[in-house]
């Protein structure tokens, strides 16, 4: 969907105004010491984060396109359901075979942006959105992290580790990894049409600032959201041709909008995946320092 979407109660959250804490490492973020956006956005490893963040994003949305456009049926929390199959799009996209270095860094950028943002919630003691129409991030962090390990349970036993995934609930994830694959397949099998494609076309809107004039550089060089949009646009039959419009539009969001046929992404969600970025490479840390339990799931998987 639609408004309120993917990450809206984010936008509504000062990140310059927040004192945030590090709990873990005993250390206290003044104001005076969250990183500036712009600081260093050229980094190659902020880069990797903020696209492979907004990538997952643009699936995301695009789960609700095929939901209102197409007719996937929505049995369960509609957000939970665009998370979950934006997860298994990427789970699956190269079909046989371990899962690619370059996808678990991407899902890993995605975990880790949950955990901060969760990390800077309850450090800020700010309000659990419990009413929210989306999971919690913690708990998409670990939904994510547990259908990845799922997927290759045996190659990937570090990466369970490293997210910190109960050993109660890894047991489960090789199962849930399979149920989710046996209903994206249905869904495949049922709503595709061989299509020629052209429904769906990206539009990169005036960029305001140099900072967005890179965010454009870096999208339309990278192969991931093209090479999912031309597999979408080729599997399915959509009733009206559809736009994903990367603009300026003052806060950091993503959403479908049903009536004008359009995935709007704006440049500040970019900005807010570089200050989680800066906070990650920080203050943050490497995975397995964070204090969620990974003792115990270290021993467990041992
Ligand atoms: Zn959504």
């Amino acid at each position: 969907m639609r408004q309120p979407s993917f990450l809206k109660r984010i936008s509504n959250r000062s990140w310059h105004g927040c004192a945030v804490a590090t709990l873990m490492l005993g250390l206290w973020l003044t104001p005076a010491l969250v990183p500036d956006a712009a600081a260093d956005e050229t980094d190659p490893d902020v880069r990797q984060f903020i696209l492979a963040n907004t990538e997952f994003s643009v699936v995301h949305e695009l789960i609700h396109l095929l939901i209102d456009e197409i007719g996937f049926p929505v049995l369960g929390r509609e957000e939970d359901i665009a998370d979950h199959l934006a997860i298994m799009l990427l789970l699956t996209r190269d079909h046989e075979g371990p899962l690619p270095q370059t996808t678990i860094d991407q899902l890993q950028a995605v975990i880790d942006a949950w955990r901060i943002e969760w990390t800077i919630i309850e450090q800020d003691q700010m309000e659990i959105a419990y009413s929210d129409p989306h999971s919690l991030e913690i708990q998409r962090l670990y939904d994510l992290s547990c259908l990845a390990y799922g997927r290759d349970p045996d190659n990937l036993k570090d990466f369970a580790i490293a997210n910190e995934i109960p050993i109660d609930r890894a047991i489960l994830c090789p199962e849930d990894f399979q149920k989710a694959e046996k209903g994206l397949n249905f869904l495949q099998n049922t709503f595709r049409t061989d299509n020629s494609g052209n429904q769906i076309t990206i539009t990169f809107d005036k960029t305001e600032t140099p900072k967005e004039t890179r965010y454009k550089k870096w999208l339309t060089d990278s192969p991931v959201i093209r090479s999912v949009i031309a597999q979408l646009d080729r599997q399915y039959r959509f009733p009206e041709p559809v736009e994903i419009v990367f603009r300026t539009c003052g806060q950091s969001n993503a959403y479908w909008e049903p009536a004008d046929k359009q995935i709007v992404v704006c440049y500040g969600l970019m900005d807010r995946f570089v200050h989680l970025a800066r906070f990650r490479q920080e203050y943050a840390i490497e995975p397995r320092e964070w204090a969620l339990g990974v003792a115990r799931a270290k021993s467990a998987f041992q």
